[in-house]
């Protein structure tokens, strides 16, 4: 390709120097010299593999690589997607999307897969590369063989979630934002009873959240914890231990506080089922007072409602202070998902496979998978990637737009933050420089990949013991039931469901794959 390039600049003279300087560059990513399509199994619950994508076609223009979808099914699951692909007997070349993690380090092991290492230390010199860089990241995702199943999808950026309130709620009644669990008690006694949104009705509903779930996170306030990673109800690690934090102490106490704020009218009273409209809901009519939800789509509503809500504000606040004085976000962005692609043991194309993988990370890959097509969707403007204005500028949000072309799909890439500072409006770039300011994040329990007899233990026993849990806690917040007097008998059930059992068999997987 190179030197076709050159003969041609010779023969066209002078003129074409530039044009050939863009063409040797593009070269450099071709795996294939005649065109080669690979079977693909990508599955999302909001989409599958569209072979036109413009970021697939794009990628087939250089690489020589194109991949055909065959994802089986019309279901929004990816793991019931991913059983059908099995069931049907054949696995396509690629294999990926959401949860491929838990599926790759199954069926990996047991030889639907191929083993990445040594494919990637001769042929993917860009993966191997963040693999030096990141050693930590990419730990994380091996199988319990200890080999790496598939190409993992990385995230950028560190803040998720953060708390937020209406300060012009506060001003009004003449308060301070929050500085700990029982000044936040008082602030959102005062929105309950002192009529902020000045209608002359007792309809504030001071603490809402769009994910129910968020409403255990208030526990950390009374040094409990909700989860240790941005997967709701899941295990974390105390100095090398593998805990839960439904059968903590501070739960315990945090969660009978949390009782007793619905008691009071301070919680949305129909927390557990309003939904995933309840912000929108609750802000846009001038009703909810505090949450704790995603920086960037939160503080939108300061723009969305400034015409519609006189006076709104909604801010990012630091984390009120717990009862001990520790102030902790505990949600954050995980470094690696559960997700991107691997590689089938039927495969014909390993080498080829890896190496088109090894583009997508690539500076121009990388690019191309955050941001689209050059020209097309962005532009270059300063050596930074800046989305079209019409991109920006539409009444469907940016992240919508990017998945409708291939862009920020869970293929293996690593993903830019830049791709979404871009549209983060200049309330939530305060309320992160806010958080930058303080040390509130704390370190994510990024997973275990089980041996066989580990995985049967937790295969066996913890969707028995979630359920359990999860009904418990929801009869305890709503006050059906008294955390009190109900938790010895808790702790004991738990027991007998085999929660010891379960934390077994992760801590030895947790020893074997971080303290080796
Ligand atoms: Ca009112």
């Amino acid at each position: 390709m190179r030197n076709l390039s050159i003969v041609a600049s010779v023969v066209l003279g002078t003129s074409s120097v530039l044009a050939t300087a863009v063409v040797a560059d593009e070269s450099k990513h071709r795996v294939v010299d005649k065109p080669l399509t690979l079977n693909v199994h990508l599955h999302d619950k909001k989409f599958t593999y569209d072979n036109n994508w413009p970021v697939e076609l794009e990628a087939a223009r250089l690489t020589g690589i194109s991949l055909n979808n065959v994802t089986i099914g019309n279901t929004p699951d990816s793991q019931e997607a991913f059983n059908l692909m099995l069931a049907s007997g054949e696995l396509p070349d690629i294999v990926g999307g959401k949860f491929i993690k838990p599926n790759a380090n199954r069926y990996g092991p047991e030889g639907a897969f191929i083993p990445l290492q040594d494919l990637i230390a001769e042929h993917a010199p860009n993966i191997s590369a963040l693999m030096k860089e990141k050693p930590e990241v990419f730990n994380s995702i091996l199988a319990g063989d200890g080999n790496m199943y598939f190409v993992p999808y990385l995230t950028d950026g560190k803040y998720g979630r953060a708390y937020f309130i209406r300060t012009d709620w506060l001003d009004k009644l003449g308060l301070e934002a929050p500085n700990d669990v029982e000044e936040l008690h008082k602030v959102l006694t005062a929105f309950r009873n002192n009529d902020p949104n000045g209608n002359g009705k007792k309809d504030e509903v001071p603490a809402f959240f769009r994910n129910w779930e968020e409403v255990l996170r208030l526990v950390t306030l009374w040094d409990g914890r909700s989860s240790g990673s941005d997967t709701y109800h899941d295990f974390h690690v105390v100095d090398g231990e593998i805990r839960h934090g439904y059968a903590g102490e501070g739960y315990k106490v945090g969660l009978t506080n949390v009782a007793q704020w619905y008691k009071e009218g301070l919680i949305d009273p129909e927390v557990f089922t309003r939904g995933s409209r309840a912000r929108e809901y609750l802000l846009s009519n001038d009703l909810g007072g505090f949450t704790h939800d995603w920086f960037a789509s939160t503080a939108s509503y300061n723009d969305s409602l400034k015409d519609k809500v006189d006076g709104f504000k909604l801010e990012a606040f630091i984390p009120p202070a717990s009862i001990s004085g520790v102030r902790m976000e505990e949600h954050r962005r995980i470094p690696v998902k559960p997700e991107g692609w691997a590689i089938s043991a039927t495969n014909k194309y390993p080498v080829e496979t890896i190496k088109y993988m090894d583009f997508w990370f690539s500076e121009q890959g990388r690019r191309l998978a955050n941001f689209g097509v050059e020209g097309v969707h962005y532009d270059m403007i300063d050596g930074k990637a800046i989305f079209k204005p019409e991109i920006l500028n539409s009444d469907r949000p940016v992240n919508s737009q990017l998945t409708d072309i291939g862009a920020q799909v869970r293929r293996g890439f690593y993903q830019d933050y830049g791709y979404e500072i871009q549209w983060t409006n200049k309330y939530a770039l305060a309320g992160i420089d806010l958080y930058d300011q303080g040390d509130y994040l704390i370190d994510q329990f990024l997973g275990v990949s089980f041996n066989v007899e580990e995985q049967a233990v937790y295969d066996k026993h913890w969707n028995n013991i979630k359920t359990y849990m999860l009904e418990k806690q929801q009869a305890w917040v709503l006050g059906s039931e008294d955390i009190q007097s109900d938790w010895d008998n808790y702790m004991n059930e738990l027991d007998k469901l085999g929660l010891n059992k379960v934390i077994k068999a992760m801590q030895s997987a947790y020893d074997r794959q971080y303290k080796s």
